[in-house]
């Protein structure tokens, strides 16, 4: 697994340890970290690597996740040009490495890829509008960039490959500073800050919680090779986020304020997955609700957030 130290990573090891798996954890600790896997080290079955994925990794696997690259606004607009490098480069790498070993390779893809779109709720089918050249860019074409090469080599080296289309997830393990709107509101909830809206907080997302994910994930990785995606998964329940900032503050019973301001350029108005194909193909659905799911984040930040 690439990018095995970060939030999604770490929690998928943890699913395919128990599920009995060898785990080869590959990450460069840019934005995750050894904290994440820290209690998976003793395990004799997992092996943690530093390595980046933009350079060749030649290893002995049957089975690839390539989740390397970070995730939130603020990390992957810090350095674009390594951002599109880990997608485009990695993603090269990889499917290199998954030709060679002849190993089934998942690639964790994004709703980024239909940018601000006009198409709602996003199916597959729909190609999206993404601008080329902004600030989000990096991130949105690089994974678009990706998906190209994985189905190239599908095509053209008939590589079992699973495209995977993630829509906002959240939970615990989260990095506090990385700016997501979850770990931002439940953190300044608990410190008694005020929450900050982008915009007039009338913009909708849909969040999956972790687990949900990581189900999906698995399921997608042990189906049928004729199953490649794209497959969209998240959960389709949508919400402002002035609605979102209420029930954290609700759940957290913090006295925080709102405070409202710019919305960031190419800020995506509104986002809701249409899971039908994975709902017919896997047979999945989310089982959390956003209120359990904050309520178990909440309770993850309580511990490392100091008040
Ligand atoms: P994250 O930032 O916590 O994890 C990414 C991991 O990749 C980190 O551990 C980081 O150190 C590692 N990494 C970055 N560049 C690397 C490189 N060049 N070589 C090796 N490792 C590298 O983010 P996450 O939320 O866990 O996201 C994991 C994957 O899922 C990413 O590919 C992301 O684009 C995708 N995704 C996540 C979400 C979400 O809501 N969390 C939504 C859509 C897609
Ligand atoms: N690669 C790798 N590990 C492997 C095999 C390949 O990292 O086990 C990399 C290598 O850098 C290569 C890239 O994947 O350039 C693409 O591999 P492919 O076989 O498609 O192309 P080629 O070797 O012809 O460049
Ligand atoms: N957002 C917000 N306040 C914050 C952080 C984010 O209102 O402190 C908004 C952001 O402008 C976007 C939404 O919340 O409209 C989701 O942002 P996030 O960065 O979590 O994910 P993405 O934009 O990639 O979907």
């Amino acid at each position: 697994m690439t990018g095995g130290a970060g939030f999604l990573g770490s929690h998928l090891c943890e699913r395919l340890l128990a599920q009995g798996h060898e785990v080869l954890c590959v990450d460069n600790f840019f934005t995750g970290g050894k904290r994440n896997v820290l209690p998976l080290l003793p395990n004799p079955r997992f092996e943690l690597m530093r390595h980046d994925v933009t350079f060749p990794l030649y290893v002995e696997v049957d089975a690839i996740y390539n989740l390397a690259c970070p995730a939130s606004p603020i990390h992957y607009q810090h350095d674009p040009v390594q951002t599109t490098k880990t997608s485009v480069h990695g993603a090269i790498n990889m499917l290199g490495l998954a030709k060679r070993t002849k190993a089934r390779i998942l690639q964790a893809s994004t709703s980024e890829v239909y940018g601000d779109p006009e198409v709602h709720p996003q199916p597959e089918s729909y190609w999206g509008r993404v601008n080329p050249v902004g600030l989000r860019s990096c991130y949105d074409e690089g994974k678009r960039c990706a998906e190209t090469l994985f189905f190239d080599y599908h095509r053209q080296h008939r590589l079992r490959i699973k495209v995977m289309r993630i829509f906002n997830t959240y939970g615990p393990r989260m990095h506090p500073n990385d700016g997501r709107v979850v770990s931002n509101f439940i953190v300044q909830a608990l410190r008694g800050e005020p929450l900050t809206i982008y915009g007039d907080g009338s913009q909708t997302r849909s969040f999956c919680y972790v687990d949900d994910l990581i189900d999906a994930m698995v399921a997608l990785m042990d189906s049928e090779d004729a199953v490649i995606g794209p497959m969209n998964v998240g959960n389709p329940t949508e919400f402002t986020m002035l609605e979102l900032a209420r029930t954290v503050l609700a759940l957290t019973g913090s006295r925080s304020t709102l405070e409202f301001r710019p919305l960031p350029s190419d800020d995506p108005k509104q986002r809701r997955p249409d899971i039908a194909l994975a709902t017919e193909t896997l047979g999945w659905q989310p089982q959390v609700t956003l209120e359990e799911g904050l309520a178990k984040t909440i309770g993850y930040f309580r511990t490392i957030v100091s008040q």
